[in-house]
């Protein structure tokens, strides 16, 4: 154990009694270098944000150009700034929405608080429908629709007027009312353990919508800008949003977030009273620099493609396992995969046995059973074969 992970321990506040800690040195492609002078395949692409890699060079020249220009300059909303204008314009000009204006935040938790609002704001209406399961951040408001009620129990009272309901049960949701101001969900739960519904259940919960006049506010932090196979998870099942919340990959690699919607949802924040919804960094213009770096590449590289084709291939491979009962089952999109094991020990040796041949994988927030890859979408198509093989040698014997 080196002095940097000695101090990682010591310094930093924790969420997890056992962090793994890797001490990190640089980061190139797929690859995680280490201060012990091994690299890592990094299967985890940092929950699904390195879309482009580790420092791609036009997404690290993009920031180098907005670096020499400025830096912040002012509070959202007031200067226009060419690289959050250009970004808000490139997401506009592609999102599921008609006529969508964007609101650049710092994080996913953040949009979501955003949307929530606006739903809120828009409708006049208080209550949120939400799904067991699901994740979408640990802001209060956020945890508030977090369907994990052991985690938001020793937070509440949170936001009154929640409700919960089964995530991918068609029937229930005649649950949704004309209470309801809006109703948040993952296109595929990633944190709940990359579940995929049924391909009834998106197309009724927008009817269900449309019936009750309550806004559908999708969640595609994890399943956006590509990482599913297309860019839009909501595609895969012909819906489109009220309301669509990004984050992760949005940034290219810096923190950013954003919450989107038509004109006249939007401007319900700059009005009765105006300044409804601020943010000091939001919209940073080197975040928005390097994302929109990172969404020409993805375009141009057109990664949503390379991300379907990996992941039809991985699933292949994966499902021979669950086929001879190595593990319980294998699912997702793209290159959103979960690999579910028979027990979350299972899990537990597998993740550990990747890591000792220098694999880096992790188990879902929420399903500890659960492994869930999702690396960058350039990864080389040898190296993402080196990394399913040893995955694949190390789950027979986690069985064991
Ligand atoms: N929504 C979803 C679907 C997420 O997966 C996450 C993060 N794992 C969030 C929201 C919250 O994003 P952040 O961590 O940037 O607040």
């Amino acid at each position: 154990m080196g002095a940097l992970r000695d101090e990682f321990l010591r310094y930093l506040a924790r969420t997890s009694a056992a962090p793994d800690g890797l001490e990190v040195r640089s980061a190139e492609g797929a690859w995680i270098k280490g201060a012990d002078g091994k690299r890592y395949l990094d299967l985890l692409g940092g929950i699904g944000v390195c879309n482009t890699g580790h420092r791609h060079p036009q997404v690290i020249d993009a920031i180098r150009a907005q670096l020499n220009r400025h830096l912040h300059v002012m509070v959202w909303g007031e200067y226009a700034q060419e690289a959050p204008v250009g970004y808000a314009k490139l997401i506009s000009e592609h999102a599921p929405v008609a006529d969508a204006r964007v609101y650049f935040t710092n994080s996913g938790a953040e949009a979501v608080e955003g949307a929530l609002k606006v739903a809120r704001k828009a409708t006049g209406r208080k209550r949120i429908v939400a799904f067991e399961k699901s994740y979408h951040g640990d802001t209060l408001g956020a945890l508030s629709v977090l369907g994990v009620p052991a985690l938001r129990e020793p937070f509440e009272p949170l936001i009154p007027e929640v409700i919960f309901l089964p995530f991918g049960d068609s029937a229930a949701l005649s649950r949704i009312t004309k209470e309801a101001a809006g109703v948040i969900v993952e296109p595929i739960q990633a944190e709940g353990g990359v579940r995929v519904p049924p391909d009834d259940f998106l197309p009724a919960l927008r009817n269900r919508c449309d019936e009750t006049g309550s806004l559908l506010i999708l969640d595609e932090v994890q399943t956006g800008l590509g990482r599913t196979g297309i860019l839009w998870a909501g595609d895969h099942w012909g819906i489109k949003p009220d309301l669509l919340v990004l984050a992760k990959a949005l940034g290219g690699g810096l923190p950013l977030g954003a919450f989107l919607g038509t004109s006249r949802l939007m401007d319900t924040l700059a009005k009765d009273p105006p300044f409804s919804h601020l943010t000091t960094f939001g919209g940073h213009p080197v975040s928005c620099a390097a994302g929109k770096a990172a969404l020409e590449l993805s375009f141009s590289l057109d990664l949503p493609a390379r991300a379907a084709k990996l992941g039809a291939i991985a699933l292949e491979r994966l499902e021979g396992l669950a086929k001879k009962g190595t593990v319980a089952a294998v699912r997702g999109k793209g290159l959103l995969l979960g690999i579910e094991c028979q027990s979350a020990e299972q899990a537990e040796r597998l993740v550990r046995a990747c890591r000792a041949k220098n694999i880096l994988v992790g188990t879902a927030l929420h399903d500890e059973t659960v492994l869930r890859i999702t690396p960058p979408l350039v990864i080389r198509e040898k190296d993402f074969a080196y990394g399913l093989g040893l995955l694949a040698t190390a789950a027979g014997k986690a069985a064991k």
